[in-house]
């Protein structure tokens, strides 16, 4: 077989970026995946912020099949038998789409075919089992007993990217740096959703939450409304799942957590669809491994390009540009003639001048500090606990509200220097 401009490994948001650019460049190029299609492996929670990407990607999305425009905000903390929730909503998010829910499985497989009409080959169930080499560089991949040789291999293949390991790019995983997530697609008709969300046709609303629903340990439950689903799931630490004692099942959480008062009302009626779980890099900027090699260069989940900033994860943007930012490198090199690390190492340069690098490098420390487990089970208690006690009459005369206040911050140990020490850290998230 004659040298492939450029072999990618996985068709996930990073992948179809980086072809769907060398394609309009006239590179010849072959996108390989080991799912049944496009987007059938590839699990998100399902909030894709456009508005970084917007310059970067151009006409790429360009009536993509988004579910909703998210126009309300909601963070809850869970507590074990109460709550509190906060609502956000504005008219800058109304006007002005700046995130949109979207399903894997329809958004991936719509790129694809967008990309196939470009003179792109997607090709699906093709596992890739190994990397081609030549001269100490990387030449192509192997999949059982084929090979397909190439000037460049861009390793799009996801969140443990064999493709990285095996270039010594970057070492394996620790239970430490990812955490695992589960997640439900559940059909709800559509007027039910806008009733139940307070949303209108074509609007939507993204909840996360924190606390009793991963017990205390780190991660939390998001919901984020599609069309006519809904999208809901839960994300906890490996580490902390390993520590825990007793052990718990991390799919029983979930049960656990739809069983709620909170969710049987706005979940009543919806009925499974799709079961999935999945992988996810947590950490940021730490977790980024080395970008290049002599023909390789490294994109999206597979370089650890994902950042979990508590009140939002993020990792679908940076998969869109950094499978970009590869793409403008290997043009780059191709009319340079030349695919060493040293000219592929345009693409880090680029990366340094985009969110992706600049957004990690800047909440280097978040990782850190959501180590801290009062996080997930002190605060979304406390708080819970102090309104409960604010809100309740009985036939006992009511203390004066500020006498409550004050002293269940004292007593919930609010006012301690733990505590006080806990916010100035926050200055440096
Ligand atoms: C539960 C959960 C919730 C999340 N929530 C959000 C969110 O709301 N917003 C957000 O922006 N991000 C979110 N993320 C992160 C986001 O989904 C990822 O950052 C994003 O999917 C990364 O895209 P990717 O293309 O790099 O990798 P992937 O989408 O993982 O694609 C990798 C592809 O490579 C293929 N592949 C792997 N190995 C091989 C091989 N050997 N041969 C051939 N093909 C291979 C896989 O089948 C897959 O299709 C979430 C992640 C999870 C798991």
């Amino acid at each position: 077989m004659d040298k492939m401009d450029v072999v990618i490994v996985g068709a996930g948001l990073a992948g179809l970026s980086c072809a769907y650019i060398l394609a309009d460049h006239g590179l010849q190029v072959i996108v390989v995946e080991r799912g049944d299609f496009a987007g059938s492996k590839n699990v998100t929670g399902g909030r894709l912020y456009l508005k970084p990407i917007k310059d970067l990607a151009g006409d790429m999305l360009e009536g993509a099949p988004f579910e909703r425009k998210v126009v309300r905000e909601r963070w809850s903390l869970l507590g074990a038998s109460n709550s509190l929730s906060i609502d956000h909503t504005s008219d800058k998010f109304r006007n002005d789409g700046h995130s949109y829910t979207v399903l894997r499985a329809r958004l991936d497989r719509w790129l694809s075919d967008r990309i196939m009409t470009k003179g792109v080959f997607v090709i699906p169930k093709y596992r890739v089992d190994d990397l081609l080499w030549e001269n100490g560089s990387v030449a192509g991949i192997k999949a059982g007993i084929e090979e397909i040789p190439a000037h460049v291999v861009v390793a799009c293949d996801g969140v443990l990217s064999f493709m990285a390991q095996k270039a010594g790019l970057k070492p394996a995983l620790s239970p430490k740096a990812c955490a695992v997530g589960m997640k439900e697609v559940l059909a709800l008709p559509e007027e039910k959703i806008n009733d139940r969300f307070n949303v209108n046709t074509g609007e939507g609303t993204a909840h996360l939450f924190l606390g009793d629903v991963t017990k205390g340990m780190f991660g939390g439950g998001f919901l984020y409304t599609n069309k006519d689903t809904i999208s809901l799931g839960i994300v906890v630490g490996i580490n902390a799942m390993m520590d825990r004692k007793p052990p718990i099942d991390a799919p029983a959480l979930l049960d656990t957590f739809k069983e709620r008062y909170e969710m049987r009302t706005i979940l009543d009626g919806a009925k499974i669809m799709e079961y999935s779980a999945h992988v996810i890099p947590e950490a940021g900027y730490a977790g980024v491994g080395k970008l290049c090699g002599n023909g390789i260069l490294v994109a999206g989940d597979a370089a650890g390009f994902a950042l979990n900033m508590g009140i939002t994860v993020r990792g679908m943007e940076f998969a869109v540009a950094s499978g970009i930012c590869a793409a403008e490198a290997i043009i780059k090199a191709k009319e340079a003639g030349s695919y060493t690390e040293s000219t592929l190492s345009s693409y880090v340069e680029r990366l340094k001048e985009t969110f992706v690098l600049k957004d990690l490098e800047a909440t280097k420390n978040m990782p850190g500090y959501l180590e801290n487990e009062s996080l997930f089970s002190y605060y979304p208690q406390t708080f819970p606990d102090l309104l409960e006690k604010l809100m309740w009459f009985d036939e006992n005369p009511k203390e004066r509200l500020g006498k409550t206040v004050w002293d269940g911050l004292k007593t919930s140990g609010m006012l301690s220097m733990k505590r006080l020490l806990e916010l100035y850290r926050v200055k440096n998230i």
